[in-house]
């Protein structure tokens, strides 16, 4: 599970708060200058008149943000300059109001981590993000981006005079080193940087095939164009390694590669059917707090169902992938609801949280098709919540929708009662039995001779055997 990615779509909660005190309003206009030899960025913003300046200093365990931002000045509506004082780690109190901001930011690469969350320029290829370019407080700005000679604006933006950046925005790609691949429909476009064991080809084709699968799942597509990167990340590392955020219809997905070709093509179908899951929820529902553990929990699950469904990987594959997270809901699981760790997420490991997530989801599944003989399935939870919450739905609290839906399947009570909402636990050992497994330490295996209910349910997992 470790090398499991994390998408992160929430910011911090505690952020929520101070973002309420400072919103500055939206749509406030910029100028970003871009040098691509340097690696830094000059940012000058109009913003309403106020006395604070504090800029994110870390995110999704990614450190020393703020410490990027230098020759910070602000100045009056007079224009003339106001004294800063510099408060802490990204903070500074002005000695008035100040209208304007100006600074800089040095975007060099700052870990693996942070490659696919906060913006970066590496050689001639790079990201800008809302969240760590802007101040807290400043939602949105339109931008007008001045970039090196060569360099284009790249994914779905389509004009350099007036790129909207916001916080919790879209990210915004530039360089000349992004090879753009788009589907003939116009629906996703693919981006690379850097070289990889598979064609830009193959992966198109993949998320295209991906892509269609999830509309079936979810019966409709959210509207628009969606784009998906692929980028390597800047620290020499070991095979396997990746993270990746979707950002409302954009994916950015920063790797290092496989030892090999197969491997290789297997690992970015993984990114692919996972990733392209946050299109729909979270990304394309309207629910509001942290309820990551449904959705990145059923992100894991219904990426693994789709992936033996289109042979990437095999039956056998997914119940070693299941079994290790079961293993590992069992061994953090005590004590405390997956809600409760859920709020928790960037203290309490949030590898622990899709673990038992993905636990959770295969135990509402298997729940489910034992009670419809193999009729009803997680398909039918997240198609449901798709359908009642995409976009123009009105907004409500994610664990709040998610728990009616799940609650209102008295077979799944156990289930949810027990890790997601409670803290007693979920014994699932009746339950594997009866969908026809076995488990043993350290192993899920199907039973040598499954009955014909228990055959039901295993083959609606792609289970071939008789
Ligand atoms: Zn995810």
């Amino acid at each position: 599970m470790s090398k499991t990615a994390p998408s992160f779509y929430q910011t911090l909660a505690a952020l929520g708060a101070v973002l309420q005190i400072f919103t500055l309003g939206m749509g406030q206009g910029a100028r970003i200058e871009i040098d691509g030899s340097t690696a830094r960025v000059s940012i000058d913003l109009d913003a309403a008149e106020r006395v604070n300046v504090s800029f994110l200093s870390s995110y999704a365990g990614v450190d020393g943000i703020s410490e990027r931002v230098t020759e910070l000045k602000v100045f009056d509506t007079e224009q003339r300059e106001v004294n800063l004082k510099r408060l802490g780690l990204g903070e500074y109190l002005a000695e008035r109001p100040y209208a304007r901001l100006s600074y800089s930011v040095n975007l060099e690469p700052l870990s693996n981590a942070g490659r696919a969350h906060v913006s970066w320029i590496d050689g001639d290829v790079g990201v800008l993000v809302g969240r760590d370019l802007l101040p807290i407080g400043v939602r949105e700005v339109v931008a007008a981006l001045a970039l090196p000679s060569g360099w284009e604006l790249r994914g779905t933006v389509p004009d350099a005079r007036a790129v909207k950046l916001g916080r919790a925005g879209e990210p915004v790609y530039i360089g000349r080193g992004w090879r753009v691949r788009e589907d003939a429909g116009g629906k996703l476009t693919l981006m690379f940087s850097g070289e990889w064991r598979f064609t830009d080809e193959d992966a198109m084709e993949r998320a295209r095939e991906i892509f269609a699968e999830y509309e079936r799942m979810f019966g409709a597509a959210p509207s628009g164009a969606f784009s998906i990167a692929f980028t390597r990340l800047p620290q020499q590392t070991e095979f396997g390694v990746w993270n990746a955020e979707t950002r409302g219809r954009n994916v950015l997905v920063a790797s290092s590669d496989m030892p090999f070709g197969t491997p290789s093509v297997q690992r970015m179908h993984e990114q692919l059917r996972h990733e392209i899951f946050h299109f729909w929820i979270p990304n394309g529902v309207n629910l509001s707090g942290n309820y990551d553990w449904f959705y990145e929990g059923f992100a894991l699950y219904q990426s693994l169902k789709i992936g033996v469904k289109l042979k990437r990987i095999r039956f056998e594959d997914m119940l070693i992938t299941l079994s290790q997270a079961m293993r590992m809901a069992d061994a953090v699981g005590d004590g405390t609801s997956l809600i409760d760790a859920t709020r928790n997420r960037w203290t309490t490991g949030q590898n622990a949280i899709y673990a038992r997530g993905l636990a959770a989801a295969f135990y509402i599944d298997l729940s489910m098709m034992n009670e419809s003989r193999g009729r009803r399935m997680t398909d039918d939870i997240v198609r449901e919540i798709y359908a009642k919450y995409s976009e123009s739905a009105e907004r409500r609290d994610g664990n709040e929708a998610v728990l009616e839906i799940l609650t209102a399947r008295p077979e799944l009570r156990p289930v949810v009662n027990g890790m997601v909402n409670g803290t007693s636990g979920f014994d699932a050992g009746g339950l594997l039995t009866k969908s026809g497994f076995v488990r043993s330490p350290g192993k899920l295996e199907t039973t040598e001779k499954p009955n014909g209910r228990q055959r039901e349910i295993l083959r609606k997992l792609g289970y071939n055997g008789r």
